[in-house]
């Protein structure tokens, strides 16, 4: 949607699984988000029946609302598909941004998935590099990874509107670790990235490795001392990770770098990088990479982390735009 004329004021959202933060002219404020994790009892149809009145009693009659919402969500048309921090397991083909529209016709709406607000932040951090393609995989409750061609400045989706749904993708694990591959995931499956390296993945995986004492603060305070179950349970965690990335990069090697944020990496710091160094560095063989190439790939986004809402207000000034896929690699 082109911009029209009068474009204030400004109000950015982001709907996390927890919370919703809502910034209207500078003053931030935070509420509950009306979420499968907060109200496990209520139906998901009327928890996204919340949502859209939260959102639309936070907007102005008139301007502009710009939202990050944690949901796979259709950049290109605003329909949202699901959230299991926002509504469990339900699939859904919603369109909230038409809904917003038609609740308050007089606001220009725009809403985009969470990742692709953190890729749009941080492209445009690193835009003085003038890098070919740039990745943000974030590792949270989820994981997720957004990548934007910076030549055509397009984020490329496919027919539904996705991108880079890696964290249901399968982990690829050491033989000696073959059993973490029956670890349940939030999807339902089992045995993937997200079973391993998500926030509630590395609860399991302590479980399964016998580490009684793991708590996320527990963990991070352990690994600064340097303790040694804390820095096996975290190499354990980043290695299908770290695979990822390989595989990222073997097939996609006009990719300059890649930003990892989100809360674990917040909450882990520098050594969540340096685990993920360690891990690529090691694999050996002609295809490996060279440490420095990892070195200047892999950008650590900890503190202060990306910006989502700074991201949401880029996307809908156009910084970056998505696009299907084929319609790109279309050419007269
Ligand atoms: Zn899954």
């Amino acid at each position: 949607m082109e911009p029209r004329g009068d474009l204030t004021p400004l109000v950015r959202i982001d709907v996390g699984g927890t919370w919703v933060r809502i910034d209207s002219d500078g003053a931030l404020r935070r509420t509950p988000a009306p979420s499968r994790i907060n109200h496990p009892d209520v139906p998901a149809p009327a928890l996204v029946d919340r949502l859209l009145d939260q959102l639309v009693s936070a907007a102005p009659d008139t301007g502009r609302v710009v939202v990050s919402l944690g949901a796979a969500t259709d950049d290109v048309t605003g329909t949202v598909r699901g959230s299991g921090p926002l509504w469990g397991d339900w699939r859904m083909d919603r369109d909230l941004v038409g809904e917003l529209r038609r609740a308050r016709p007089g606001v220009e709406w725009h809403v985009f998935n969470d990742v692709t607000c953190g890729l749009a932040d941080f492209a445009e951090s690193v835009a003085h590099e003038s890098p070919a393609s740039v990745g943000y995989l974030t590792i949270s409750s989820g994981i997720g990874l957004k990548i934007a061609d910076l030549g055509t400045r397009t984020v490329k989706v496919d027919d539904d509107g996705l991108q880079g749904e890696v964290g249901h993708l399968p982990a690829v694990l050491p033989l000696e670790q073959a059993h973490l591959g029956r670890l349940p995931c939030e999807c339902g499956g089992s045995g993937h990235l997200a079973s391993i390296g998500s926030g509630p993945g590395i609860a399991r995986v302590a479980a399964a490795l016998g580490v009684g004492r793991y708590s996320t603060d527990w963990f991070r305070d352990a690994l600064a001392a340097g303790d040694e179950e804390a820095g096996t349970l975290l190499a354990t965690v980043t290695r299908p990770v770290a695979e990822l990335l390989r595989t990222i990069w073997v097939t996609q090697p006009w990719m300059a770098v890649v930003g990892i944020g989100g809360g674990v990496v917040e909450g882990v710091g520098a050594a969540y990088r340096s685990a993920l160094l360690t891990h690529l560095r090691d694999a050996g063989g002609y295809a490996a990479g060279s440490p420095d190439a990892w070195e200047r790939r892999v950008r650590l986004l900890d503190r202060p982390g990306v910006d989502v809402l700074r991201g949401a207000q880029l996307l809908a000034e156009r910084s970056l735009v998505v696009t299907r896929a084929q319609e790109v690699v279309s050419t007269p």
